[in-house]
């Protein structure tokens, strides 16, 4: 298989899709709204990190099959979540990019481990920052993916733990241009996890592309009422669709298109 990166000057990549993929029927109606808006990439979890065990884990190898048929179909790339060193090498066999959650920033044997498995496929990785990391702590970390050659890692910030709950985390917008100055890598910011509820999806999106990120990551469910993880800040089709022509038109104030 042969990787691209996730990002090229001037663009924002979209890495759009539901939380959890949760069945062939969802994924199709998610990967035909991304393909009618000429997006290029799909998200979506099959192995969940759950804060319980009594909460849905996801659909396994299925639910990878499920991506890459669909992926294939629609003419998207896909990227899932990597939990454990021994999900590697069959999440690659389905699926073009990783990412490694908030939960397993400082997990350093799996890093150790998705960097020997992409050192020379320069398959991309998407790498989010620790919900209670510093900046340097995570471009620390962020380093134990580049050792071993693969260029195409792309950081994500997705919110902080602090002291406020009226978010479900709290979006550190200055970790932008942080990282433009400190970083070469580029910078995605996923706007859902943050928000926790869809009423503040579209103003932490226009926040992340005025202040300069590469990418943005939002989560889209065909019905989120019964989602089986994060409902409440996953978009429906139609507000996906109204949202991207806004955000576009914010892209557009900055000199980047969404791509
Ligand atoms: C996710 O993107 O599905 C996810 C679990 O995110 P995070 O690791 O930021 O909580
Ligand atoms: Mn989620």
């Amino acid at each position: 298989m042969s990787y691209v990166p996730y990002h090229e000057a001037g663009t924002i990549t979209m890495l759009a899709g539901p939380c959890s993929i949760e069945s062939q029927e969802q994924m199709e109606t998610v990967a035909a709204t991304l393909q009618d808006l000429g997006l290029h990439w799909l998200r979506g979890g099959a192995f969940k990190p759950r804060t319980s065990p009594y909460s849905f884990q996801g659909m396994g190898e299925e639910g990878l099959r499920i991506m890459a048929d669909v992926g294939r179909r629609f003419g998207l790339r896909t990227l899932t979540e990597v939990v454990d060193t021994a999900h590697v090498g069959l999440l690659l066999q389905y699926v073009d990019a990783l990412q490694i959650g908030t939960r397993n920033m400082a997990n350093f044997e799996l890093l150790k481990a998705v960097s020997a498995a992409t050192g020379e496929n320069h398959a991309p990785i998407l790498f989010k920052r620790g919900m209670s990391a510093t900046i340097d702590e995570w471009l620390s970390a962020a380093e134990y993916l580049t050792v071993d050659g693969n260029p195409n890692v792309m950081l994500c910030e997705r919110g902080l733990r602090t002291f406020e709950t009226a978010t479900r985390f709290t979006l550190d917008i200055a970790a932008v241009p942080v990282i433009h100055k400190r970083s070469l890598m580029p910078i995605c910011v996923d706007v859902s996890h943050p928000a926790g509820h869809v009423d503040l999806v579209p103003s932490l999106a226009k926040a992340a592309i005025a202040a300069g990120c590469d990418s943005l990551m939002i989560e889209i469910h065909p019905d989120p009422p019964h989602a089986k993880s994060d409902g409440p800040q996953q978009l429906t089709m139609d507000e996906f669709r109204a949202l991207f022509v806004e955000l576009q038109t914010v892209a557009a104030a900055v000199g980047k298109r969404i791509v």
